[in-house]
């Protein structure tokens, strides 16, 4: 391991890292030496498994993101992260909730769901890592996980579009705030990639080829596609 990619004695707060990119966000940080604090409503047994097999840890919070959204909301899962390790060093935005239907049906049920745990929630999680790091003098690095559809508008998907929109926007608002305090933050624009997040455009056949035929690689992205991306922007490498 280059020491510029090194996360040795680092700790990490992943959310939503039980299944898809999260887990192999997880298992990459952990193959650098990162130890990983996991938010998950479910035990993440078998992303567990893949970062006990690279010799660190992996500690779960259990808990609906849904509830993050005030900052006394975050800042007590903050903390709640904080004592397995005493530390942490990297927050990655990962869970995310997507809802289908068309725009002039679009139900608000579907709209709060979604806008409060991939918009309000990561932010204010992202402002208790902020608060941490700033107080604790760490180098900290959030790490949001965004989309295509942070620059595209899509179809069907009225809140994703506009939680991962503003998603993009909150990165370069709190990477322009943070940036003189040695604090980076950034994001990760995944296209299609093979998750539960798009098993129903995977499961309808003419949409799945209509997008293969889009992508140039000719293939949905996999979860260890994005190992790169993140250490890149995890560790030193991305000062
Ligand atoms: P996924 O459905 O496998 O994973 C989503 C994760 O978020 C799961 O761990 C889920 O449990 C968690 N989550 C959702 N709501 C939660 C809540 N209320 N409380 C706690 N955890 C919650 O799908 P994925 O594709 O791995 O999604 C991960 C991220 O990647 C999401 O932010 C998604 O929007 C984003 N993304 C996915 C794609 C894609 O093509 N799959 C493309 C771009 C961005």
């Amino acid at each position: 391991m280059h020491p510029l990619f090194d996360l040795t004695g680092k700790v990490a707060i992943v959310t939503g890292c039980n299944t898809g990119l999260g887990a192999g966000i997880a298992a990459a940080l952990a193959s650098a030496g990162c130890d990983i604090v996991g938010f998950n409503r479910t035990e993440p047994t078998d992303t567990s498994e893949k970062v006990h097999a690279h010799g660190r840890r992996l500690v779960n919070v259990r808990t609906d993101l849904s509830i993050a959204h005030s900052p006394e909301a975050a800042g007590a899962l903050f903390e709640q992260a904080l004592s397995p390790f005493g530390r942490i060093d990297i927050l990655v935005n990962n869970a995310g909730v997507i809802r289908r239907a068309d725009a002039l049906e679009f139900a608000e049920h579907d709209w709060h769901d979604v806008i409060n745990v991939n918009l309000k929630g990561a932010f204010f999680l992202s402002q208790a890592a902020g608060l941490h790091f700033v107080r604790s003098k760490v180098r900290g690095k959030v790490i949001n996980v965004a989309s295509m559809l942070s620059f595209q508008g899509g179809i069907r998907v009225a809140s994703y579009t506009a939680s991962k929109s503003g998603l993009l926007g909150l990165t370069r608002l709190l990477a322009n705030e943070w940036a003189a305090r040695g604090i980076n933050v950034n994001a990760i624009a995944p296209g299609y990639m093979e998750t539960n997040n798009t098993a129903a455009l995977r499961a309808d056949e003419s949409r799945n080829r209509a997008i293969l035929e889009r992508i140039p690689a000719g293939r949905w992205g996999t979860i260890d596609d994005l190992a790169g991306a993140t250490l890149f922007l995890a560790s030193p490498a991305s000062d």
